[in-house]
């Protein structure tokens, strides 16, 4: 027989950032809603050396959940932006467009934290504001019935929650069961991710080399470090993950440039292939999409953990909002303000995204002088980049509550 248990209000399936944070806003919030995350992988088993651009809106968030004073020692203030456009082969990259990263006085547009430290930090806070938190297990699928969902668990278990959160990443099983369809193409190329130890200090400055096989971005570190977030070409991605360290010290130097001296692989070399999946919706009766699960966008601007935020952010301020008011907080009526708030924004990140992949990612001399042509005139057009770096970020647009550093 089938165990059902009747709570919770809130499952969500998937304890990644997106989830987590979700589940934290929420919980803190209205601390009446009992909430539980349910994640495949048990707790430190799947390690992730990457690091992540934490935008300034969402920053403010971990501030306004608490979680930033854990987080402070290691992340790294980006300072600066410099952008250049050049082939593998050339000797100089000269730079064509530099951003000064602040937003206001002594706040950064963006900060480097590994996402290690970030995961961490989320499953304690949530655990400490009673957050639920199950692992190993996994949500299988789910019938919405009268007043509420009933979800079962690969376990056998079955639970039964006013709304299911589908936080379940970018091949998200539960919104294919939901029906709910993708606009998806994936690029022909793959994201290296590394880190690396250098002889200077980076200064807070961080590189992105428009290459023709993708952007090849230097994100600064704490200490003398950078993470790489190297796009290629596939073919060309898998040679290099597979190619023995001389071979790849090589080509690493060739792109990496000599201005922070001799440099080192700190750690592994990972491939991540690129795509694009964009929800057409986010929500059903009962049933929401969250991060990666609604959105998977190309890396070039750093932004889909950022969007991951800001779905948090809009969720928890729909569903708290609700509550308050004595709605049904599982209703199409409270879970279309999410979608109305988050579709349009993704949507318009995700096209900007691959438009920027496809303006810049190629040997075209037309396209290239007419693109170097345009970052000049950005770059000499003060008001134009500071709006670029307030996009950058997240401080445009109809800010949630949270992402403006405010509670709920
Ligand atoms: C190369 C690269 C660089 C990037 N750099 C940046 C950056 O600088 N800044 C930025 O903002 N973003 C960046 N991103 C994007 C960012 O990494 C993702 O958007 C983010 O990690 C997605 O978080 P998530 O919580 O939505 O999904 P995930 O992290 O994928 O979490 C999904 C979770 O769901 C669990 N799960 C899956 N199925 C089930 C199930 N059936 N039941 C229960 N649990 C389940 C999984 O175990 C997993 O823990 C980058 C991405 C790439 C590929």
């Amino acid at each position: 027989m089938t165990a059902v248990s009747s709570r919770p209000d809130i499952l969500i399936a998937g304890g990644g950032s997106a989830g987590l944070t979700a589940a934290l806003a929420i919980r803190r919030n209205a601390p009446d809603l009992d909430v539980e995350v349910i994640d495949t992988a048990a707790p430190g088993t799947r390690r992730d050396e990457r690091a992540s651009a934490i935008a300034a809106s969402a920053r403010r968030m971990l501030e306004q959940l608490g979680i930033w004073p854990s987080l402070a020692d290691e992340a790294q203030p980006i300072l600066s932006m410099e952008i250049t456009d050049s082939r593998a082969r050339d000797v100089m990259r000269p730079v064509f467009l530099t951003f000064d990263g602040a937003v206001a006085e002594g706040e950064p547009f963006a900060h480097m934290v590994p996402n290690g430290p970030l995961a961490a930090a989320l499953r304690s806070a949530a655990s400490a504001a009673g957050v639920t938190l199950t692992a190993p297990e996994s949500v299988q699928g789910f019938t919405v019935a009268e007043g509420h969902v009933a979800v079962g668990l690969a376990s056998g278990e079955e639970r039964r929650a006013r709304l299911l959160v589908a936080a379940d990443g970018i091949r998200s099983r539960l919104r294919s069961l939901a029906g709910i369809k993708t606009v998806t193409w994936s690029y022909p190329q793959t994201a290296i991710v590394a880190n690396v130890r250098h002889a200077r200090p980076h200064g807070g400055v961080a590189v992105e080399h428009f290459l023709p096989g993708g952007p090849f971005a230097i994100l600064p570190l704490k200490g003398n470090r950078s993470s790489l977030v190297w796009t290629e070409r596939r073919e060309d991605a898998e040679k290099l993950v597979a190619a023995d360290d001389f071979v790849f010290q090589v080509e690493l130097e060739r792109r990496f440039g000599h201005r922070l001296g001799a440099i080192e692989l700190d750690g592994p070399r990972r491939a991540y292939p690129l795509g694009l999946t964009l929800a057409r919706d986010f929500v059903r009766p009962r049933f929401a999409l969250l991060g990666d699960a609604a959105h998977g966008i190309h890396p070039i601007a750093g932004q889909g953990l950022n969007l991951g935020f800001r779905d948090a952010a809009a969720l928890a301020e729909a569903i708290v909002d609700a509550y308050r008011l004595g709605l049904d907080i599982g209703s199409l009526e409270v879970l279309r303000r999410y979608e109305r708030w988050r579709r349009y924004d993704t949507w318009q990140m995700g096209l900007t995204t691959d438009l920027l992949n496809r303006l810049f990612s190629n040997d075209v001399a037309p396209l290239r002088a007419l693109r170097d042509v345009g970052l000049g005139i950005v770059d000499r057009l003060p008001r134009l980049k500071k709006m670029f770096i307030g996009e950058a970020a997240g401080l445009g647009g109809e800010l949630p509550k949270l992402l403006r550093g405010e509670a709920l």
